[in-house]
């Protein structure tokens, strides 16, 4: 068969069969366990469903190759795909992380991963030469990047930063939760791992927590991150994996749209007299600009901050009021989601208090702009 492009591999699934009922959908597999040979061995390779429920593979597969990895495996949620990559490392390691980072993660780091023994620096990592100043070559292991980020959507320079952790003896693993590979395939700007949280984009649809990781290629951290899933056990459920695998369908529509909106809704609300500044990488005046139209091909996500001008209580008002975008955490799915991310973060956040955090979903774009504009209005008036 012809090389497909993309779009084709993830709405047909890879195109799939089930060789036993021709259906063109796969089954939920539910058996915790596996019949052995009869000399005792399991030559098809499942033992236990701790590690080898085969609703997971299809799923797997399928981001595998839109990342143009080695090998993906699912996780029960973004935040153990996440983990399992710093407990790969050996305590004493030196990591870098970006200052501008998703909160719980950073917060794992700053206290059960720090108390484990992993030596943490944050840097900023949209400054390559802070990179190069912080990076301790032979000791440090990992630089972990995420890009756009949140809740600033800073960008990250992949390519340049992985030659530097690269030229260090430093591997490079990129949360792409946000770019999704509709956007970025981190793996082609030299990162080694590929982390998603499938909660959000992959899946699309709000109702399935989960996470993946892709690996470049196999090596003894691949190995490592291989074991503390199947011995830690931070599995999906087969339904969940699953759900995954239907959502995942229709992630390059669902990403267009969002991304199509999102910039609609950006150049709108930056030149609004109520706002004081919209965080958007596809603003040609966004600090990362040119390395995002770089490194994100055909849109620049569906994610965005707008800071009101009337400072924090407005914006809390703002959030209280829309109709449309629903006040909530997460991002990712069909539904535009709106949160005033400072309170929610506390302290060490990187948002001001006047950011209302959007996940722009699959409305039409005019609704949503109506929706935040008449929000707008009414807290001015408060
Ligand atoms: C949500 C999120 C995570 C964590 O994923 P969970 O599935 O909630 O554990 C990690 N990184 C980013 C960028 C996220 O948005």
């Amino acid at each position: 068969m012809k090389t497909q492009k993309p779009e084709s591999i993830a709405a047909q699934a890879l195109g799939w069969i089930d060789e036993s009922t021709k259906e063109i959908v796969g089954q939920i597999h539910t058996s915790t366990t596996y019949i052995r040979d009869e000399d005792n061995q399991h030559r098809n390779g499942r033992a236990y469903a701790r590690d080898h429920n085969p609703t997971f593979e299809q799923p797997e597969a399928v981001l595998n190759a839109l990342e143009g990895g080695h090998q993906t495996r699912l996780f029960a949620s973004g935040m153990a795909a996440a983990t399992a990559v710093f407990q790969a490392l050996n305590p004493g390691d030196h990591v870098i992380a970006p200052k501008v980072m998703y909160w719980s993660l950073r917060n794992w780091l700053k206290t059960f991963a720090t108390r484990w023994g992993l030596q943490i620096e944050f840097v900023d990592a949209t400054d390559l030469d802070a990179v190069r100043a912080t990076i301790q070559p032979g000791k440090t292991k990992l630089v972990w990047i995420e890009t756009p980020a949140n809740p600033m959507w800073s960008i990250t320079d992949i390519a340049a930063t992985c030659e530097i952790a690269h030229a260090a003896g430093a591997l490079v693993a990129v949360d792409s939760t946000v770019a999704t590979p509709v956007l970025t395939r981190p793996i082609e700007h030299g990162a080694d791992f590929v982390m998603h949280a499938a909660t959000k984009y992959l899946n699309g649809h709000s109702d399935v927590v989960a996470g993946m990781l892709t690996a470049t290629r196999d090596s003894e951290t691949w190995q490592r991150i291989r074991g503390i899933r199947a011995q830690i056990g931070g599995i999906a459920g087969p339904f969940e994996a699953w759900l995954l695998m239907r959502g995942m369908r229709t992630l390059f529509p669902r990403v267009r749209t969002a991304c199509a909106s999102a910039q609609t809704i950006a150049e709108h609300f930056a030149r609004h007299p109520l706002v004081a500044e919209v965080l958007y990488p596809g603003l040609p005046g966004f600090a990362g600009h040119e390395v995002a139209a770089k490194q994100m091909q055909g849109g620049f996500g569906g994610m965005m901050s707008i800071r009101v001008k009337q400072g924090a209580a407005a914006a809390i008002a703002v959030a209280a009021s829309t109709q449309i975008w629903k006040r909530a955490t997460s991002l990712g799915g069909v539904e535009s989601l709106i949160e005033h991310r400072a309170s929610v973060e506390g302290e060490g956040t990187p948002a001001p208090n006047d950011l209302l955090r959007l996940s722009v979903g699959i409305e039409a774009t005019q609704d949503l702009i109506d929706d935040f504009e008449d929000a707008l209005t009414a807290a001015s008036r408060v």
